[in-house]
Formats: structure tokens, sequence, C-alpha cells
């Protein structure tokens, strides 16, 4: 299917119009972002991981009875997706404590959670995409509050199949962040990614980061390390 115009581009991902309206191409770019755009860097390479492990993830899913987005891939740096209307939030669901969890209420990093913590924030950059609650999600009309139920319930659905997969490929999932959209008929659809850029992923053994935080954190290469996940998820990812 062939690109046609540019209807959005992302900090790392411009989606292509195709000729048929209910579908878009999606190119992942070679570009890292971290802190909201404020540190952005070219990463050659990074855009064919990303969307190769994306792919990856939305098939196991869809074989574990979680539909996507996701249509197929269409080359290395490119995937064909179903058009959604997207809700303006990002779900996180964290198993460890890491990050900003972390941070805001003083639990050490590696902390295991007693159970899956969820969170949303608002996709907003101009408010640099602030932690809202359900009330305040139903109070922007960003979603319904049967919407956010729904929303709560695939994202811990996401986690239970996201945690076996990555277990099976000797890494702990520690936290993720998805998107989801409403399709025409207002089924909730899970959207946009996963992939390193959206986990935080340790290997079980030695706790070493497979994830943004390499990028986030200066702690090295980012391509050696995504190749890595994208070796492990093909060789046996379950
Ligand atoms: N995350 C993301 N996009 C964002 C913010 C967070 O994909 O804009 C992911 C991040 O990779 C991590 C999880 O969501 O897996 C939780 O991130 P956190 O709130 O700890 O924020 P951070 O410390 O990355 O600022």
């Amino acid at each position: 299917m062939e690109r046609k115009a540019l209807a959005y581009e992302g900090k790392a991902k411009k989606l292509y119009e195709t000729e048929d309206k209910s579908v878009f191409l999606v190119e992942y770019l070679d570009q890292a972002t971290a802190l909201n755009g404020a540190k952005k860097d070219a990463v050659k390479g990074k855009g064919q991981m990303n969307n190769q492990i994306t792919a990856l993830i939305f098939e196991k899913l869809a074989d574990k009875s979680i539909p996507s987005h996701f249509i197929k891939k269409t080359s290395k740096n490119e995937q064909l997706i179903k058009r959604v209307e997207m809700i303006p939030l990002e779900i996180v669901v964290r198993n460890v404590a890491a990050g900003s969890f972390s941070k805001r209420l003083a639990i050490k990093e590696g902390t295991l959670l007693p159970f899956p913590i969820t969170e949303f924030y608002y996709k907003e950059d101009r408010l640099d995409d602030p932690f809202i609650n359900e009330d305040h999600v139903a109070f922007l009309q960003v979603a319904t509050k049967e919407e956010v139920k729904k929303i709560k319930e695939l994202a811990l659905q996401v986690n239970q199949a996201l945690q076996e997969l990555f277990v099976s490929i000797d890494i702990r999932l520690i936290d993720f962040k998805i998107e989801v959209g409403r399709t025409e008929t207002g089924t909730i659809l899970l959207a946009d990614e996963i992939s390193p850029d959206t986990c935080r992923l340790w290997d079980i053994e030695t706790n070493e980061h497979l994830d943004k935080d390499v990028y986030r954190r200066d702690l090295g290469d980012l391509i050696p390390v995504y190749e890595e996940v994208l070796q492990r998820l093909e060789e046996k990812g379950a």
C-alpha cells in the first residue's frame, strides 16, 4: 500500500494516509527524545528496531487475544495500522518502582510493588503531560467513566501478557506505557507502540537496563541494547 499525504508527525514517528481511508502507514524515525522533547538526538537504526519490536509484540499480544491497531509490517521501518480516534492519555502500569514513581513517592527504585499500579497522564505537550486521576479524565471529557474502566482492564490484561512474554526471554517488566484509541464502533483498541522506548525492561539476572533509560540516563549506546531485545524476542519469545 502506497503512502500518501503526511497526516501527523510525532517525536519519533510519521503517520501517512493511504489509499484506504481506514488505514494509516506509520514510519518509525531514527530519533530519540526524552524529557518531553528537551533531550533529542538522531540515533541511526532506532526506527527499524522499534518498528520490528512493536510489530512482534503486537503479533504476540494478538495471539493472546489482545487485539491492537496493528495490521502488518511492510518494511523494516514501516507498518500499517487501523485508523482509530486516539484518546489523549498515557496509561502507565507499574510492577516495580522506578522513574517518576520512585521520585514522587520516595520509594527505592527496584522495590517490588504488591500489585500492579495503574496511572493516567493527560497527553498535552503544553501542560507537560500532567499526572491526572479518573475524575479528571471524565471532567476533561477525554473518556467516559465506562471507557476508563475498560481502559484499566485492558492495561492490566496487557501487563499480564507482556510479563509472560518478557519473562520467557529473561526480562523483568518493570513498567510500561500504552495508548488507546476508539474504533468507529466505539471499541477501545490498543494503539501507538510497545517497545523499549515505552517499557522499562531489566535483565532478569543482572538488572541491566534494556530500554530507553540507557538514553535518558546516558548509560551507553542504545542500539545494541534494542538489538538484544529484538533478538531475544525473535529467537524464543513465547
Ligand atoms: N513512558 C513513556 N512515555 C512517556 C513517559 C513515560 O513511554 O512520555 C514510559 C516509560 O518508558 C516507563 C513508564 O512509562 O516505562 C513510566 O515512566 P515514568 O512515569 O517513570 O516516567 P520517566 O521516569 O520515564 O519520566
